[in-house]
C-alpha cells in the first residue's frame, strides 16, 4: 500500500503516519526526519539545511527528491510505504509520480489533513515549546504557513482533481483517537 499523509504543518501528520504504519507494517517516511538526522553529521551541507530549516524555509526539491529516490529503492518498500511531509511542490509531486510510473507502481490513498489555521499556529507554538526553540517563534510560524499556502496546497487541487477516487479529507480539528478512527475507516474500505 502506497499512501501520502498531506496536510499543513502542525495537522499531526507525523503522529497518524506512525499509526498507520504499525497497523499496515509499512515504512513510514518522514522527510522531517530523514533531514533532521542529516543535521547531525555536521557537514557542509548540513549546516545549510538547518540554516533552511530553522528559519520554515523549504529545503531544495533537488535535495529532497534525492533523499526520496533513495529511500523506496531500499527493500524495505517493496510492500508500500506511507510518506509525511512529501511531496512539499508542484517539482516533488511531479518527481514522484514519474518515479512511482517508471516502477509500475500508483499512488492507493492520498489522505488530506484538514486543519484551521488557529489550531495550526497552537500546534506549531507548542511544538517550538517542546524543542526549546522559544527564540523567532511567530516568525518561523508564519513562513511555514506561509510557504504552505503558496508551495504546497496547491498540490491538494491537483490530488483531488486526479486521483478522485483515492482522495480522501480528515478533520484535523478532531482528537488524535478520532483522526486515527477516521483514517482506518477510509483505508479499510
Ligand atoms: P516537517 O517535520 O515535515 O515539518 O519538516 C521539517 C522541515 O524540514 C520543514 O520545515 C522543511 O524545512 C524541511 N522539509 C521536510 N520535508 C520537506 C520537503 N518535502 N520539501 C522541502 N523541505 C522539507
Amino acid at each position: 500500500m502506497i499512501l501520502i499523509l498531506f496536510g499543513p504543518p502542525g495537522a499531526g501528520k507525523g503522529t497518524q503516519a506512525a499509526f498507520i504504519a504499525e497497523k499496515f507494517d509499512i515504512p513510514h517516511l518522514s522527510t522531517g526526519a530523514i533531514l533532521r538526522n542529516k543535521l547531525l553529521e555536521k557537514d557542509s551541507l548540513s549546516i545549510k539545511l538547518m540554516e533552511t530549516m530553522n528559519t520554515g524555509n523549504l529545503v531544495s526539491d533537488e535535495i529532497l527528491n534525492k533523499i526520496i529516490a533513495d529511500r523506496l529503492k531500499s527493500s524495505d518498500c517493496n510492500n508500500g510505504f506511507i510518506l509525511d511531509g512529501y511531496p512539499r511542490t508542484i517539482s516533488q509531486k511531479d518527481f514522484l509520480i514519474d518515479f512511482l510510473d517508471s516502477v509500475n507502481l500508483f499512488i492507493d490513498a492520498i489522505i488530506d489533513l484538514k486543519i484551521d489555521k488557529k489550531n495550526i499556529i497552537e500546534r506549531i507554538k507548542s511544538r517550538l515549546k517542546k524543542e526549546n526553540r522559544d527564540d523567532d517563534q511567530k516568525d518561523i510560524i508564519m513562513t511555514r504557513i506561509e510557504k504552505y499556502d503558496k508551495e504546497t496546497k496547491p498540490l491538494s487541487d491537483y490530488f483531488k482533481k486526479n486521483y478522485t477516487k483515492n482522495y480522501h479529507t480528515v478533520n484535523g480539528n478532531q482528537d488524535i483517537e478520532k483522526i486515527h478512527k477516521d483514517i482506518l475507516k477510509l483505508l479499510e474500505k
